[in-house]
C-alpha cells in the first residue's frame, strides 16, 4: 500500500481473503491522516472488494453502490459542508435532509438511496459524510474496525449533540437514554469513558477540523495501545 504518513494501511489475511490492517507511527496522527490512508484502497483497483461487481475495482462508479442500500449516518462537519454546498441554512438543511427520531441513535439521511447519489457518483464528494470516507467493503482487522467506529462516534456524536443544543432532538436523545442504550447493546468502544468524551469533550463540538482531531483522542486507552 502507498506510504501515506503517520497512518498506513497494510494488507493482511482475514478468513482466507486479502484484508486491511492499520499501522500508526505517530501519537500525533489525526483523523485527516486516517481519511487520507483510507482513500488509497478505495481508489486502488487491485484491492479486494467483495461487493464490487468484479470483486476488484475502484469505488468511484461502483454499481452495487453502498450509497443505495445502507443507512448513512452523518457527522457534524459534513452536514455543515453539505448545507453550505446546497445553499441552505443549517437548520433547514437538517430538517429537509435528515432523519432524527427516537428509532435512530444518530442523525442519518432521510432518504435511501442517498439524496446526493447521482448516476452512481457522489454529487457532494468534497463534503461527503465521515462514514462514506471510512467505509470499505474490504475485510478489515478488528482494530481497524474499532478505530473507524471510534472516529465515527466523535463525528456523528457531534452532530447529534449539536441538534440537542438546537432543541431539534427527539425526547429519547437525552444523555441518560444514550447511556442506557449503550450499556445494553453497543460494542466495547462505547464504554462510559468514550461516551463522556463524545458528550463533554468532543473536539468536533469545539469547531475542530479533521486535521486538528487526534486519533488518540477518539480512542479508548486500550485500543490506542493496540494501534501505536
Ligand atoms: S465500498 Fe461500496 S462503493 Fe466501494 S466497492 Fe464496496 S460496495 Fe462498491
Ligand atoms: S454523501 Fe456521497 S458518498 Fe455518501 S452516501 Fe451520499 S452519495 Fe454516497
Amino acid at each position: 500500500m502507498a506510504e501515506t504518513g503517520p497512518v498506513r494501511l497494510v494488507y493482511c489475511d482475514i478468513d482466507g481473503e486479502t484484508g486491511l490492517d492499520v499501522q500508526i507511527t505517530s501519537p500525533s496522527a489525526t483523523v485527516a491522516d486516517l481519511l487520507k490512508a483510507m482513500q488509497y484502497p478505495a481508489d486502488d483497483k487491485e484491492v479486494f472488494k467483495p461487493l464490487h461487481k468484479a470483486r476488484y475495482g475502484v469505488c468511484a462508479g461502483c454499481t452495487y453502490n453502498c450509497c443505495k442500500s445502507n443507512d448513512i449516518p452523518v457527522d457534524l462537519l459534513s452536514a455543515q459542508g453539505m448545507a453550505q454546498a446546497a445553499g441552505l441554512p443549517f437548520e433547514r438543511f437538517l430538517r429537509s435532509h435528515m432523519r432524527f427520531d427516537d428509532s435512530v441513535l444518530f442523525p442519518e439521511f432521510r432518504r435511501r438511496p442517498c439524496p446526493f447519489l447521482t448516476g452512481n457518483l457522489c454529487a457532494v464528494y468534497e463534503h461527503r459524510a465521515l462514514i462514506c470516507r471510512l467505509y470499505l467493503c474490504t475485510p478489515m482487522s478488528d482494530r481497524l474496525e474499532q478505530l473507524r467506529l471510534a472516529v465515527l462516534l466523535m463525528g456523528n456524536g457531534a452532530l447529534r449533540q449539536t441538534m440537542v443544543r438546537m432543541h431539534m432532538a427527539p425526547r429519547l436523545w437525552g444523555e441518560k437514554s444514550l447511556r442506557q442504550v449503550a450499556a445494553g447493546s453497543l460494542p466495547g468502544v462505547w464504554g462510559e469513558d468514550m461516551l463522556d468524551r463524545m458528550l463533554h469533550a468532543n473536539p468536533y463540538l469545539l469547531g475542530a477540523q479533521h486535521y486538528e482531531v487526534l486519533l488518540r483522542d477518539c480512542c479508548p486507552v486500550d485500543l490506542w495501545q493496540r494501534l501505536l
